[in-house]
């Protein structure tokens, strides 16, 4: 690995999330959703972040290349136009984030809807103690696939405002860590149009991980069925699964996809040898 590429490229994609993690952190020990927490756990959180931003830094341009060429082929499939202007970006920023989040919601249902997704988003759901970090804990691959399912769509719809990007993606990448903070925050009513942490903490319980699948707009869980509005002062102490482990380990965080894949991969192999026979 060119020793430039690690300090030219990766380590520069650690700074943001360690100085989010530096701001967040203090909050979450001063206002805190659930007390309930493990130094361990959370250590290994920040593996599993170090883990997870080196793969998707190295898997980077492969992005690029499914996305440029799409784009050029296809070209903009609805070039809806915003004025120019402060009212245009915001209107178009709006707008992005409102056609993502719809994208996002599907492809977040799929996930819990379908084994072979499941198998990948698990990682994420095994977080017995939920908090800022667990952004990144998020298997790598998972990247790989919303490439088609959330940012080609998404491609091929918005043409950005060069004054459009800026915010836009600043938005998109701080809040992820917004919604998972361990933090005592509630929203009222504004939380029906809202995400915010007690609206993601549910999605993050047992009982109720069928339900908030939304990123930004609960709008989408409300129109599709899946809505659970958080009682006020309900900020539930367990997150994870019912009866699995931790899942804080290295098989957890890298090979357990994999390893479900390639059994179902047999399963399916031995059901089409099993038919040739008959
Ligand atoms: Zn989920
Ligand atoms: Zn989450």
């Amino acid at each position: 690995m060119p020793i430039a590429w690690l300090t030219d490229v990766f380590l520069p994609q650690l700074e943001f999330p360690a100085l989010v993690f530096a701001v967040a952190l203090p909050l979450e020990f001063l206002l805190p959703a659930s007390r309930d927490r493990s130094y361990r756990a959370l250590g290994f959180n920040l593996v599993a972040a170090f883990i997870y931003l080196f793969m998707t830094t190295l898997l980077e341009p492969l992005f690029a290349q499914v996305l440029e060429p799409a784009r050029s082929r296809l070209g903009l499939m609805i070039p809806v136009r915003f004025p120019d202007g402060v009212i245009g970006s915001l209107g178009q920023g709006l707008a992005f984030f409102l056609v993502y989040d719809f994208f996002y919601y599907w492809w977040h249902r799929g996930q819990h809807r379908m084994r072979w997704l499941w198998v990948q988003h698990r990682f994420h759901h095994q977080e017995r103690w939920l908090n800022v970090t667990t952004v990144h804990r998020v298997h790598f691959t998972e990247d790989l696939f919303r490439i088609f399912a959330i940012l080609l769509p998404m491609a091929l719809l918005f043409d950005f405002k060069p004054v459009t990007v800026g915010w836009v993606w600043t938005i998109l990448t701080l809040w992820g860590y917004w919604i998972h903070a361990n933090v005592r925050v509630r929203l009222g009513l504004v939380g029906k149009w809202i995400s915010g942490p007690q609206f993601h903490r549910f999605h993050h319980t047992p009982e109720h991980m069928n339900r908030n699948f939304s990123a930004f707009f609960p709008l989408w869980d409300r129109v599709f069925g899946t809505y659970h509005h958080p009682e006020p002062n309900a900020f539930p102490q367990y997150t994870g699964l019912r009866v699995e482990s931790d899942g804080n380990t290295l098989r957890d965080a890298v090979a357990y996809p994999f390893i479900e894949w390639a059994k179902a991969l047999r399963r399916v192999a031995g059901r089409q040898r099993g038919a040739a026979r008959r």
